[in-house]
C-alpha cells in the first residue's frame, strides 16, 4: 500500500474528521469576508493522514515551511498522481533552493526575501524543469514589523527586488507576502498589513501595473479575518485546521 493510500485510510477517524470540520469552519469565515481568497492549509508538522482529510474534503492548496518535509509529503502524494497545489512559506536559504526546486506540484514559493534566492529560484527552476516549464509562481517576503527574527526584505527594498523578480524569465511575480508581527499570538497585526498593501501599492507603481494584479499572501490562524479585511487573497492557517503543532524540544 502507497503511503498516501494508508494515509486515506484513516480519514474516517476521530483526527481526520475533527480536521474536515475544522477546515469547513475556516473555509466559512474565509468566504464570508472575502469569497475569493484562497485559504492555504498550513501542515508542516502535521502527518500525511491530516492532510489526506483535508485533501477528501476538495481542498487542494497546502503551505509546508521546511523544505525536506514538502518534498517527502510531496513525493508520497506525487505517486497517486493527485492535482494538490504545495505553498512553500517557511524561510528559504539558497543552498536549499535546488532541492525546493524538485518538489512536484510546487504550486507557489511565498518567501523570497533577496536577489540572491531569487536568483538560485531562477537557476535552478530552468535547471530542474527545462525551459518549457511554466515560471515559478514567488511572492516576495517583505518584513513588515522590523524584528530581526522576521524574515523578509526591508519594506523599502520591495520595489527593486520586484524589478529583479520581473525580470527573472523562469519566476512569475504573484504578490508580496508577509507575516503579521502579533501573528500567532493575541494581538492585532492591522499596521503589519497595512503597510504590506502600502508596499504592494509601491511595487505596482515601479513596475507599471495594476495593484489589484499583486496578491497579498497576510494572517494565520489568530488573525486571518483581520487579513481579509485588509484585503489578503491568500491566507495561511494551520493550527486552526489541523490543531496544535508539537515541536520537539530544541
Ligand atoms: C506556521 C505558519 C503559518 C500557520 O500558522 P498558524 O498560526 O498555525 O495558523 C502561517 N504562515 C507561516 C509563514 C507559518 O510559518
Amino acid at each position: 500500500m502507497s503511503a498516501w493510500a494508508a494515509a486515506s485510510a484513516e480519514i474516517d477517524s476521530e483526527a481526520g474528521t475533527g480536521v474536515v470540520a475544522n477546515l469547513a469552519g475556516v473555509q466559512a469565515r474565509v468566504a464570508a469576508i472575502a469569497p475569493t481568497a484562497t485559504l492555504i492549509a498550513v501542515s508542516k508538522t502535521k502527518p500525511l493522514s491530516s492532510i489526506a482529510a483535508a485533501f477528501s474534503a476538495g481542498h487542494r492548496d497546502f503551505g509546508e515551511n521546511y523544505v525536506q518535509e514538502l518534498v517527502d509529503k510531496a513525493a508520497s502524494v506525487a505517486e497517486s498522481n493527485l492535482e494538490i497545489r504545495w505553498h512553500f512559506i517557511g524561510r528559504l536559504q539558497s543552498n536549499k533552493a535546488k532541492l525546493l526546486c524538485t518538489t512536484p506540484n510546487l504550486h507557489a514559493v511565498h518567501t523570497v526575501h533577496n536577489e540572491k534566492i531569487a536568483a538560485a529560484l531562477q537557476k535552478h527552476w530552468l535547471d530542474v524543469r527545462g525551459p518549457e516549464a511554466s515560471p515559478l509562481r514567488v511572492f516576495i517576503q517583505v518584513n513588515t514589523s522590523g524584528e530581526e527574527q522576521k524574515g523578509g526584505c526591508e519594506p523599502a527594498e520591495a520595489p527593486a527586488l520586484a524589478t529583479v523578480v520581473r525580470d527573472a524569465p523562469n519566476l512569475d511575480l504573484v504578490g508580496l507576502m508577509c507575516i503579521g508581527k502579533y501573528s500567532g499570538a493575541e494581538g492585532d497585526a492591522s499596521p503589519d498589513f497595512r503597510v504590506l498593501r502600502e508596499r504592494r501599492a509601491a511595487v505596482a507603481e515601479e513596475l507599471g501595473v495594476d495593484q489589484d494584479n499583486l496578491a497579498l499572501s497576510m494572517g494565520m490562524s489568530h488573525d486571518f479575518e483581520t487579513a481579509l479585511e485588509h484585503g489578503a487573497t491568500h491566507v495561511r492557517v494551520g493550527s486552526t485546521i489541523f490543531g496544535a503543532r508539537v515541536y520537539s524540544q530544541e
